[in-house]
């Protein structure tokens, strides 16, 4: 029996795309052989390779000044490959929404004179702050961002206004989920393990013009040039999660693609959202307009109340409902793949809660 499974990441897939990858598990496509156990230097490799990059450059519109890689190390390992992949002057501005764009930050500051430019931290990340050229500095690298706090349940609305400065955006929560102007970013990553796909591949797509300018020291596997020039191939790359992320962009591009997506996922948001600010048993901590439609935190009026919720909630078949750490309560995280009837089940179930502990 399948599970409503709300968790932040590595989260939910489809079934289809399950079932897909189980028929093709012993055999793909007469190979004899799973991807898992197959060459990456092999014709059906290559073929997958291609068509995952394929996929995702039509499905966001990727335009042809963009190379896209598929590599290993997550988001987080971004956070250093990013200060030294655009080291021109070793300076950057970083807005801060969350725990992770806080830890980008962190990580660029032992590089050079990397600083925060704006931050919501001041009402515990509940909002999105306003930016404009005047909040940055001067002879910088490029201004980094975070879209979707997926901690938080925060997303940026607007894209910030940097003039000629790269932008540099984290977008590992909510990849895919809505449609999205690459042109007017520098530099987009994303981990997988959300909307993508299963957890092991990173996607990090680069604009031509900003692929030399790597410091020196930076080391060959973290440069972005390495894997761009070998076609993500430069080492052996995370095969199988890649081939998992194909077989999802496939199945995003039958339903009708990122448009569509976004469409489904804020219906999807909207039930939840509605719900919650229809009663006054729950509440969500996040300023209205910088709601994110991925991930959902919400309370009940107490914190022995959370733990009962939580605890009905997985005997009900609706799982990984807990709040991260440094924000307690719960959080539901809808990603592409959590079907409707999840997202209506969750409100059933809420609404039956409350009326059984008001
Ligand atoms: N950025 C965001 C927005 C995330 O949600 C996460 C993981 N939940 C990360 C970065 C870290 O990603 P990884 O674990 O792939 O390094």
């Amino acid at each position: 029996m399948r599970k409503y499974n709300f968790s932040a990441g590595p989260s939910v897939l489809s079934v289809e795309v399950l079932e897909r990858v189980q028929s093709q598990l012993l055999d793909y496509e007469g190979t004899g052989m799973s991807v898992m156990e197959m060459s990456h230097r092999s014709k059906p490799y290559e073929a997958i390779n291609n068509e995952t990059e394929a996929l995702i450059r039509e499905l966001m519109g990727i335009p042809e000044n963009y190379d896209v890689i598929f590599i290993q190390g997550g988001a987080n390992l971004q956070f250093e490959a990013i200060p030294l992949n655009l080291a021109k002057n070793k300076k950057a501005d970083y807005i801060v929404t969350g725990n992770w764009a806080e830890k980008a930050l962190k990580e660029a500051k032992k590089f050079g004179d990397y600083v925060e430019a704006a931050s919501s931290a001041d009402k515990s990340y509940s909002y999105i702050p306003a930016t404009s050229r005047k909040s940055f500095r001067d002879g910088i690298d490029y201004v980094h961002y975070c879209h979707n706090n997926t901690i938080f349940g925060t997303k940026f609305n607007y894209v910030p206004d940097t003039g000629n400065v790269p932008l540099v955006c984290d977008f590992s929560s909510s990849i895919l989920s809505e449609v999205v102007d690459v042109s007017k970013y520098g530099v987009i990553y994303a981990g997988a393990q959300k909307n993508l796909g299963p957890a092991g591949v990173t996607v990090v797509i680069v604009r031509k013009d900003l692929q030399e300018q790597f410091a020196p020291l930076c080391p060959t596997m973290l440069k972005w040039k390495t894997q761009i020039d070998n076609k993500s191939l430069y080492n052996t790359p995370p095969c199988f999660a890649t081939y998992v992320a194909m077989e999802s962009m496939r199945w995003l591009k039958k339903l009708g693609g990122v448009k569509a997506m976004q469409k489904i996922n804020e219906d999807k948001a909207a039930l939840l959202y509605n719900f919650i600010d229809s009663t006054d048993f729950y509440t969500n901590p996040v300023n209205k307009a910088d709601r994110s439609i991925m991930n959902i935190p919400f309370k009940s009026p107490s914190e022995e109340l959370d733990e009962k919720f939580l605890k009905e909630a997985t005997a009900a078949g609706l799982v990984t409902l807990k709040g991260h750490k440094v924000q307690g309560g719960m959080r539901a995280s809808i990603y592409n793949a959590m079907p409707v009837e999840g997202v209506k089940a969750l409100v059933e179930f809420m609404k039956k809660f409350e009326l059984a502990n008001k």
